[in-house]
């Protein structure tokens, strides 16, 4: 069920979203406003909530985009260059979290809308900084970690993150993952002992076909050493209607299963995505949370804290605040490194642990996630250790006899 409000609760409330308290969260109406209202006021609810239908009904041209905002000639020639490189698409609830009263700060259509800036950025970066694509020993499974690997399963995603550091993958057509491949991925796995944990990945992996994703599962669960199956999925966020009954079931078959989502702002947080997190969590799946830190987005302390205590409401663990990678076609969206370790400086203390990320930055050509924390620690000797707290204060801190 939609929640019910009348226009002007609906336009009280995104009038007072800046000053959105946490306890605030699923203030956004799932059925945008504006233009946006206007165009979808027909749709029934039992459309709408269907996952199907959000994925048939996604804006993914600029002609469709066109009928919420309006775009000069010159706009869709320059946006057809980028999209011609970059796709587009977003899916009407996604799209309708946008407050189009001031849509060119919105973090919804900040993350979603294509920008010329992705080209402006061309020489800067790499196609793969991460050298994810060198660490492979099967196209498609990375293992540059001694205990883990990653599948990615497809390139297809619900909604397009302007953002994403898988840029390398979109100028592919939209394509799952073959049988041929996932049993080569999956002979690689059983014959590597010391490997425990396997993380699925993508584009998004919850969208592969339900029984393309049983077979993945089923298939990992019988090799021995692997304990744990990990998730990465921004589904929760982008496509939170794509949780029913029959995915929760699979998943939880092959328990211990863990999911990692991706928000990155607390307007992301509704009563449809939170149902969602709820219904996962009550699956036996724990939920944690990895953002990235975008400029213009979510750089700021307050942001950042409004998010991590709305996830934290929402079962969800703030797990990761990653340094946005320098990927081509996000230099944009890229923070200084002294950025992130300046916000955690504001949250740790001044805020529950539960609600402080670890700040990391994945370090080029493959070295692994590397996490950053202020100097808290301000000398060693063998009799004592001096420690700074996060008011500033000075102690002393006496080392064992
Ligand atoms: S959902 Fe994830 S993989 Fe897909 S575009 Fe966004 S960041 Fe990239």
């Amino acid at each position: 069920m939609q929640p019910k409000f009348s226009k002007n609760d609906f336009l009280r409330m995104h009038h007072s979203l800046d000053k959105i308290e946490p306890s605030g969260i699923f203030s956004r109406y799932v059925r945008g406003i504006g233009v946006p209202r206007k165009l979808w006021e027909h749709i029934l609810d039992k459309d709408w909530n269907d996952w199907k239908w959000q994925i048939a009904n996604r804006i993914h041209t600029l002609q469709e985009l066109q009928k919420f905002i309006p775009l000069s000639a010159q706009q869709v020639s320059n946006l057809e260059k980028v999209i011609s490189v970059f796709r587009f698409g977003v899916t009407p609830y996604y799209f309708s979290l946008i407050n189009f009263q001031d849509r060119e700060h919105d973090p919804v259509f900040r993350q979603i809308m294509p920008s010329e800036k992705e080209l402006e950025g061309w020489g800067k970066g790499s196609w793969d900084p991460l050298n994810e694509e060198g660490d492979s020993p099967v196209p498609g499974l990375t293992h540059r970690y001694p205990d883990r690997v990653l599948m990615v399963l497809t390139n297809f995603c619900p909604s397009y993150c302007r953002h994403c550091n898988r840029k390398r993958k979109w100028p592919q057509e939209e394509h799952n993952i073959t049988r041929e491949r996932i049993d080569q991925m999956i002979h690689y796995i059983g014959k590597n002992l010391h490997l425990r944990e396997v993380i699925l990945s993508g584009g998004e992996p919850l969208m592969i076909p339900m029984e393309d994703l049983d077979y993945i599962l089923w298939s990992i669960r019988r090799i021995d050493h692997v304990e744990i199956i990990r998730i990465g999925s921004r589904i929760p966020v982008t496509l939170p209607q794509r949780i029913t009954g029959d995915l929760l079931t699979l998943l939880a078959k092959y328990s211990p299963v863990w999911l990692n989502t991706h928000f990155n702002h607390y307007c992301e947080i509704t009563s449809v995505s939170a149902e969602a997190c709820e219904k996962i969590v009550q699956s036996g799946i724990p939920v944690n949370n990895q953002t990235v830190l975008l400029k213009g987005i979510n750089d700021d302390v307050q942001t950042l804290l409004q998010l991590n205590h709305a996830l934290l409401k929402i079962k969800v663990r703030p797990y990761y605040l990653f340094q946005c990678d320098p990927v081509i076609g996000v230099e944009h969206f890229r923070t200084r490194v002294a950025k992130g370790i300046e916000i955690i400086e504001h949250l740790q203390g001044h805020t529950s642990g539960l609600a402080v990320p670890i700040f990391a930055v994945d370090t080029p050509g493959g070295g692994g996630k590397v996490p950053l924390i202020p100097n808290y620690c301000l000398s060693f000797s063998p009799e004592h250790v001096i420690l700074r707290n996060y008011r500033n204060q000075i102690y002393q801190y006496q080392e064992p006899i």
